[in-house]
């Protein structure tokens, strides 16, 4: 389900206190900054998803949750129970706190708790569109593939670039959060209008952009399952992570990093993936799982007939890992259309036909 914009000028992009309402219920979504998150939370979580909705947690592009299928409206004792999870911290500023992080960068936690605490201690920043995204990478500029509205990469010798649209400029680190504090302030005094969503919406000569130079990158793209040093980057199915998933998990970790890629990092795990395999999460590229996404499709969502994730789920069956990315989708809105390469297919009829477009299969 995508967020949509409302006859106000406003979106949709839900929030615990602003759920948007899909076909099969209220959808709530939380912010993880920087994709850091207790194992235990994230086994709340999947309690609650079960206990009050469909028993699956989704993993956003944005590297954020989803619950669905909620009861409209949210009762108080559900409100409370996700408060208690911690993922609310501030009523004002739930929708805005939109922040991906390098997964692999441990030295850029500080970075990113920065920069929560500056936007959500700024009044005028609640009025940020929930769609806006800001970013941090290290060297490795991992993530930056994403559509962020404001990024910043640190670079070595206290060195960094502040980076808007297509534009960079240097910045010392010591800098960066203000940096970004106030470009997102000139956005939101310069934008068109309240529909105006995002830095790559605005105008070249916009004031967002001032003191900055035309930039281009070669940039890294998601990080596949697998090993990735000490670490283990695990893929989730159709980025839905289920009981059985947190049990495993549960037993390995007391922390995870959420990716934009329906994945997450384990850390200090890249010896051990056996028990998280068995519970049928992807430890490595040559799953066909690594290769599949879906939009949310029939019946959570009233735009289409087609059951995608089922048709992706017996596709995996007969596919092999090698091949190009496949994205099912229901609708021309093609929601969670993948930011690297990809093939979408638009309302397929059946599983054939996405087996087919795979490009190879058992
Ligand atoms: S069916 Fe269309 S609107 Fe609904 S989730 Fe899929 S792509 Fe989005």
């Amino acid at each position: 389900m995508t967020s949509r914009a409302r006859p106000d000028g406003g979106d949709r992009c839900p929030g615990v206190l602003r759920p948007f309402v899909a076909g099969d219920g209220a959808l709530v979504r939380l912010r993880v900054p920087g994709g850091l998150i207790g194992v235990d939370v994230l086994a709340d979580l999947v309690g609650i998803a079960a206990e009050y909705g469909a028993p699956v947690l989704q993993l956003t592009s944005r590297g954020n949750l989803q619950l669905r299928a909620l009861p409209d409206p949210l009762t108080e004792e559900l409100i409370e129970r996700i408060e208690a999870t911690g993922l609310l911290p501030s009523a004002s500023h739930e929708r805005v706190r939109n922040i991906l992080a390098a997964p692999l960068a441990v030295s850029l936690r500080p970075l990113v708790e920065a920069v929560d605490a500056a936007i959500t201690s700024d009044p005028a920043l609640s009025e940020l569109p929930g769609r806006f995204l800001f970013a941090v990478s290290d060297e490795s500029g991992s993530v930056l593939t994403e559509g962020w509205d404001l990024a910043y990469q640190a670079l070595e010798d206290h060195e960094g670039v502040l980076l808007a649209g297509g534009f960079a400029a240097q910045v010392h680190p010591a800098d960066a959060v203000a940096e970004l504090i106030r470009r997102a302030h000139l956005f939101l005094d310069h934008r068109a209008g309240d529909d105006v969503w995002n830095v790559r919406d605005l105008p070249t000569d916009s004031p967002v952009f001032e003191g900055m130079l035309p930039y281009g990158a070669r940039l890294p793209g998601p990080l596949e399952p697998g090993p990735a040093g000490a670490d283990l980057v695990v893929g989730v199915p159709l980025g839905m992570l289920r009981p059985a998933h947190l049990d495993a998990l549960g037993e390995l970790a007391d922390e995870v990093v959420l990716t934009p890629w329906k994945s997450f990092v384990v850390p200090g795990a890249a010896a051990d993936p056996g028990r998280l395999q068995d519970a049928g999460l992807v430890t490595t590229s040559t799953s066909p799982w690594s290769r599949i996404t879906a939009c949310v499709g029939a019946p959570y969502c009233a735009r289409t007939q087609t059951h995608t994730l089922d048709l992706a789920t017996a596709a995996t069956a007969q596919m092999t890992g090698a091949g190009p990315r496949i994205h099912v989708v229901g609708c021309e809105r093609r929601c969670g259309e993948p930011s690297s390469d990809h093939l979408t297919l638009v309302a397929p009829t059946d599983v054939h036909q996405v087996v087919a477009a795979s490009g190879d299969h058992r």
